[in-house]
Order: structure tokens, then sequence, then C-alpha cells
């Protein structure tokens, strides 16, 4: 019966762990959340507790299906979708972890990653997973957990410990260990996985010393993971769809096509273009990866991300106070027709891609005495766009050398999207019309699709691609002439701040 279907979506994040009950329309009919705490050892070191992130889903799952009035019995599937990268290390005996979870952002491994630059294994990894040597991914943090933990690396080898992403963590503990397993999406960000064979890569498991006893098995992203324990919520609910947020996302935005292109704006920004049955092998420094898998069928996509978007406002509201709260931007970057030539390069952490220079830091280019707060917190939402279309023409300078993608909209989702002013003006500096969605939680509803695509919910990729609804279109309608401006002027600013070229 229409309406009487239900998936339950768990979004496990950074900041925090969410669970979203939708129904068979994808309309969100409940929702839970708590916040993670963050655990800094040391600066550029960054930890979750593992235990703790399962009790939270575990807590909000209920809270969605309480808050929902709904049986287990009426939930097709669960979804899951998760923070990528970050690193869980567990026994397989007690389930206990080793360690810490190591988040993604963790830099605790640049060393690690320098080495191996220097020892110039950078073209095969990029060449087997399509990504760029960082500490970004899993691999070697899984080596560091190997090697600093008391007794990890016996106890790996004689195959007593068990490693996942986030994804995996939970699937483990909602099946009681019964399956350990991740789908194509995660896998593809551990720097271990062959992305073209889908399969993990013996050469990079030994080129890292990490026994292949750890891994996970990979499924599709829609696909029988089993069911949750009977006593989690009453009576077991089959587990069918997994995928990494960022992919999570691009389901949600209905991406299914080639050339189709999502930019989540949250506290960073993550641009993903749907390549299709092409991994295209940047020559930009953009990823390559799998965009999801199902059916078999891998469908890829070129990836690349900004580190500090939202994060941005969140520092002119924290540190310099010149905001109360970020939606202020918005009225403040148009009381202004301009910058008057300010320009803010938010390097904080570094230039990601298709720069990668860890040792930039921001600048803040151009200050007169008539610059004033609207100025600069005007120059903090145009870096969004300018970074934004530095990825866009890496990306379109990959694919075309392969096919033609001429990208005509650009599809939004993220906290920042509300910001109308931004819209505009991101229109206006790409060039491409901007669309933005009457659902904006874009990845607990793409995990929620793909659960629904495994246990017939929803019939088809096709069908879920009709249930897409534009909220607002932005056009773009800057001159050209003025685009080029001032889009040189954010070159010369970056070039400024670079410390390799
Ligand atoms: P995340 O999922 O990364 O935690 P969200 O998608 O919730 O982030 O987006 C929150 C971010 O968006 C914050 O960094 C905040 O500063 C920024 N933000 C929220 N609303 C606006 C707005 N109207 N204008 C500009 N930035 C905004």
């Amino acid at each position: 019966m229409p309406g009487d279907t239900f998936i339950l979506a768990l979004d496990q994040g950074t900041t925090s762990s969410r669970a979203i009950l939708f129904d068979d329309q994808g309309a969100a009919r409940a929702t839970a959340q708590r916040e993670l705490p963050q655990i800094f050892p040391s600066p550029g070191l960054v930890e979750h507790d593992g235990e703790r992130i399962w009790q939270d889903t575990l807590a909000t799952a209920r809270e969605a299906l309480e808050r929902g009035g709904v049986r287990p019995g009426q939930i097709a599937g669960i979804g899951i979708t998760n923070q990528r990268e970050t690193t869980v290390i567990w026994h397989r005996d007690t389930g206990v972890p080793i360690h810490n979870a190591i988040v993604w952002q963790d830099r605790r491994t640049n060393d690690h990653c320098e080495h191996l630059r220097r020892d110039g294994h950078d073209t095969l990894i990029q060449a087997r997973t399509g990504l760029i040597v960082d500490p970004y991914f899993s691999a070697t943090k899984i080596a560091w957990l190997l090697d600093n933990v008391d007794g990890a690396r016996e106890a790996a080898e004689a195959g007593r410990l068990a490693f996942g992403t986030i994804d995996s963590w939970l699937l483990w503990n909602l099946t009681d260990g019964a399956h350990h397993a991740t789908d194509a999406t995660n896998a593809a960000r551990t720097m271990l996985f062959d992305i073209h064979r889908q399969c993990w890569d013996e050469d990079l498991c030994q080129l890292f010393a990490i026994p292949m006893s750890l891994l996970a098995e990979v499924r599709d992203c829609a696909a029988d993971f089993g069911h949750t324990r009977s006593d989690l919520f009453g009576a077991p609910i089959a587990i069918a769809g997994m995928a990494g947020d960022q992919q999570a996302a691009t389901v949600g935005q209905a991406c299914f096509r080639p050339g189709m292109i999502k930019s989540t704006y949250g506290t960073g920004c993550f641009v993903m273009l749907n390549t299709g049955a092409e991994a295209i092998t940047s020559q930009n420094r953009m990823l390559t990866t799998v965009a999801y898998r199902l059916a078999g069928q891998t469908t890829y996509a070129l990836e690349g991300s900004i580190f500090v978007a939202g994060a941005a406002m969140q520092w002119l509201r924290d540190g310099l106070k010149l905001i109360d709260a970020a939606p202020d931007s918005e009225a403040l970057a148009h009381s202004v027709p301009s910058t008057d030539g300010v320009i803010m390069v938010p390097a904080f952490t570094g230039l990601g891609a298709p720069y990668w220079d860890a040792e930039a830091r921001g600048a803040i280019l151009g200050l007169t005495r008539d610059s004033g707060i609207a100025q600069i917190v005007r120059a903090g939402l145009e870096a969004v766009c300018y970074q934004t279309r530095d990825l866009l023409l890496a990306m379109q300078r990959d694919a075309s050398a392969s096919r033609d993608l001429s990208l005509d909209v650009l599809r939004v989702d993220g906290g920042m999207v509300g910001n109308d002013w931004l819209m505009q003006f991101l229109a206006d500096i790409l060039d491409v019309a901007v669309d933005r969605p009457v659902v904006t939680e874009t990845t607990a509803l793409g995990a929620a699709y793909l659960a629904g695509l495994q246990q017939s919910v929803f019939p088809s990729t096709e069908v879920i691609g009709k249930h897409w609804r534009r909220e607002a279109n932005f056009v773009p309608r800057m001159a050209a002439g003025e685009r080029d401006r001032l889009y040189a002027a954010w070159l010369a600013a970056v070039a400024r701040v670079r410390t390799v070229a």
C-alpha cells in the first residue's frame, strides 16, 4: 500500500549522527540527531570514539522510528551513509576497537605520504585507486594503527582484527558481527581498492604492509547487507543500501547521467561529476572515484573538494566576530556593489584540488582604508564561487580529453545553499545555471534511495530521477568581461599564497 512503506537512512557524519525516516515518495517523515564530540589529541590530529558513533547511531535510529510512529515491519530497509575514509580497527572476537577512529581530517601520516611520493609510488597509487597520495585516505591510517598500537600488527597477521570505514563498523554492530562488508564507494576511498578491477589490490596492501585478512567484502551500493540483530529494534530489519556521504548525495541529487554534476556546500565543499562507465584519470589532480555501483555496473565520477566553504563563515563569525550568524552574510554581500578589489583566499588548512598545497595559508588581499566588514564578508562568499570554478574548469579539462561533457547545470545542496546571493554569484562566476532542489537532505535521501532500489520500493534510477524537484534556479547574468576580470584577480591572489607551483 503506498504510504505504508518506509526506509530508514542512517547518516553518520563528521560532526553528527543522524537518522531520517523517508516514505516511499522520498519525503522525510521523522529525524533524530546527536552531535558527535571531536577528539583533538594534538594539533593536526582528529579522532572519534567508535563506540560512541555506534551508540549514537543506534539511539537516533530508535528515536526516528518512534517519532515517525513506525513499526520495524513497515521498514523496507536501512540505508547507511557515512563520513568517508575515517578508519576503525576492531577485535573480531569482542567487537572492541583497538584505538579511537582516526578521522579523515587527521594529518598524522603526512610523513608517510611524503615518503611514498618521494619514492615515486604516487603513479601506481593513482593508476589503481584514482586517488592522490594524501593522509586523507585510509591506507596510511591503517598502517599507523598497526605500527603504533601494542600488539596490533601481530593480531592483524593472525587474522584477529577487522578494519572498516564507518559504514562497515556500523554494519558489523547492526548485524552483531555477521557481516564484515562495505560498498564500492567506501572501498574506493581507502587507497587499497583497484577501482578498475573492483577488488582489493594485493600490490597496494603489500606496499602499505596491510594484511588482507583485515579487509571487508565489497558489495554493490544496493545489495543484501544482512539484517539487524532482532533485539535492536524489536524485529530484524534488512540493511539494503550503502554509500559514502558524497556519493550518496550524488544519488540523492539523481545525477545518474554522464555530465550531471552536484556540489555540496557545508563546512567544506565537494563537487562530483558523473563520468559514466569510464574512469577518467585526471591530469589536473582531481580524484577519480566510484559514484555508485548498481547490479555489478560501476559508474565513475571525478571529484574535487574545497576544504573551507561554510567554515569561512564560521571564522568570520567566531574568529573575527564580523557577523552574528552565517546567514547574515547574505545581507552584507548585498549591501555593497563589489568587494572593491578585496579577495579572501581561505587556505586555512592549505589548498585542496586542483592545487593540493598543504603548506599554503590563507590571506586577505587588496585591503584599503575603505575596506569594511561588508567587503570582507562578501569576499569570503565570493571565494567559495571562485574555488568552485577552479574545480569545474579542471574537471572539464579532464573530461573533454575523452568526450564532450558540456556542463549546463549544477545541482547544489548543503547548509550554505539557502543563501540566494551566493547562489546567484555562483551561477555568474561559473557561467552555468545553478539548481537548488526541494529536498536538500540529499545525503540521507541518497542512502534511502539505494536501500529502496534493493528492496524494490523504487523500481529504477529513472523513477528516482523523476522524484527530483527543483525549488529554485539561478541563471548566469554577469557580463563575460566582468566574470573574466574577477576570476583573473582570484587566480592572481591564489598565486600569492601558493608554496608550490
Ligand atoms: P556540515 O554538514 O558540513 O556540518 P551544513 O551542510 O550543515 O554543514 O552547513 C553548515 C555550514 O553552512 C556552516 O559552515 C555555516 O557557516 C554555513 N551556512 C549556513 N547557512 C548559511 C548562509 N545562509 N550563508 C552562508 N553560509 C551559511
